[in-house]
């Protein structure tokens, strides 16, 4: 049995963006270019989507709305 190790694979580059997504706050696997950045926040692509695709009235919105409001109150002066 051939045991291969496992070498960990850094994002490619150095000095490769790792944002934080402001909704989610994980950090896409592309880094910076797996998402948006809407004044200076950063949103990955699937809270983007999720975004989008989340109509007003439904749950998440509410939600999702409300921790933008909280970050850019708290990220712009
Ligand atoms: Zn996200």
């Amino acid at each position: 049995m051939v045991q291969r190790r496992i070498r960990r694979k850094s994002t490619g580059r150095k000095g490769v963006l790792l944002p934080i997504c402001m909704i989610c706050e994980q950090t896409p696997p592309r880094g910076i270019a797996g998402g948006i950045v809407v004044s200076g926040c950063f949103l990955c692509t699937g809270c983007e989507k999720e975004i989008v695709e989340t109509r007003v009235g439904d749950s998440r919105y509410c939600d999702i709305k409300e921790k933008i409001k909280r970050i850019w109150h708290h990220g712009v002066p």
